[in-house]
């Protein structure tokens, strides 16, 4: 394992930044979230939370943006700290889906079970199944997001969510035909409403990656044990098959790490025992995935020597 001092971070991370932070436009945006449209191309930012406690940042590493799916990671966390085993995963697989974030094709197939928990309908069943026991999972969500990340922080922006509720016709349908198969208990309103909530979670780069950080500290969190030490191992197993969609492969054989890609342009990544890391900016690869953030993920773990391989 490589030292985090040498070569020092912080000027690493500055470097990253002039490297990276997009000088024109290119890359796409959602065109379900019209709240992102508005995000200038130019915005980069990356943090890194350390296991001992520092936090390097660089760029607009302390602006907010949409965390998007990057909450499918945190949900997920939740609902498996406090399930019975096994509950959550007879109705969510754990195998890479090949196919878009939101793909209806393979549900139908796989008889309404999810391919994993970082798709779409794999997130809106984990949204479900938090409701059993939280009625609100979003703001649960928020509470446990501001927990490991520092009070003040993290916001719902409500009016994003309202404008994305309004363009939800894709979640919509995953959701019905969870519910034709079986595998929704609520409504597919009101679990695609909460969902929708999550993913509009404002946060920084900053508090990202001192949230995720648990994921690098064997389940260790702010205040203590968040999930166990076996609970970690699986939840980055499946970023790092799952994570990126379809380019779970392609990002892996880049960055060589388990991450966690949203459509704000955010992409979370743990190097278990060291440091958790967020990088954000905002336009987007076909795939849905940070075009800039990809790249300069690529040049940190070549630089450090981070990777699990
Ligand atoms: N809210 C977004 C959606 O459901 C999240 C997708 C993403 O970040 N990949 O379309």
């Amino acid at each position: 394992t490589t030292a985090l001092d040498a070569p020092p971070l912080g000027p690493m991370l500055d470097d990253i930044v002039s490297n990276h932070r997009p000088q024109r436009e290119s890359g796409s945006v959602p065109a379900n979230i019209p709240s992102l449209a508005g995000v200038p191309f130019s915005r980069f930012g990356i943090a890194v939370a350390t296991a001992a406690g520092d936090v390097f940042c660089s760029g607009d590493a302390d602006v907010p943006f949409s965390i998007q799916s990057i909450s499918k990671v945190f949900t997920l966390a939740m609902a498996l700290r406090r399930d019975s085993p096994g509950a959550l995963w007879s109705r969510v697989l754990r195998e890479p889906s090949g196919t878009a974030f939101n793909s209806l094709v393979q549900l139908e197939v796989e008889h309404g079970i999810p391919r994993n928990p970082f798709i779409n309908a794999g997130a809106l069943v984990v949204t479900d199944h938090l409701m059993d026991q939280t009625p609100d999972a979003a703001a649960a969500l928020l509470d446990f997001l501001t927990a490991e990340s520092g009070p003040g922080g993290p916001f719902i922006d409500e009016a994003a969510a309202a404008s994305e509720l309004r363009n939800s016709s894709r979640n919509l349908a995953l959701a019905h035909f969870l519910k034709d198969f079986g595998n929704l208990r609520r409504s597919a309103e009101s679990v695609v409403e909460n969902y929708v909530r999550q993913c509009s979670i404002m946060m920084t780069c900053r508090e990202l990656a001192q949230a995720g950080l648990f994921l690098a500290r064997e389940g260790r969190g702010a205040a203590g044990a968040v999930v166990t030490r076996s609970e970690a191992k699986r939840i980055g197993s499946i970023m790092l098959t799952c994570g990126m969609y379809d380019a779970a492969g392609e990002f892996a054989y880049r960055v060589g790490l388990p991450g966690k890609s949203g459509v704000g342009g955010g992409i979370l990544v743990i190097v278990p025992g060291q440091c958790a890391i967020c990088v954000w900016s905002p336009r987007l690869d076909t795939k849905g995935n940070s075009l800039a953030g990809t790249a300069a993920l690529a040049e940190l773990s070549d630089r450090t020597g981070w990777s699990v391989f």
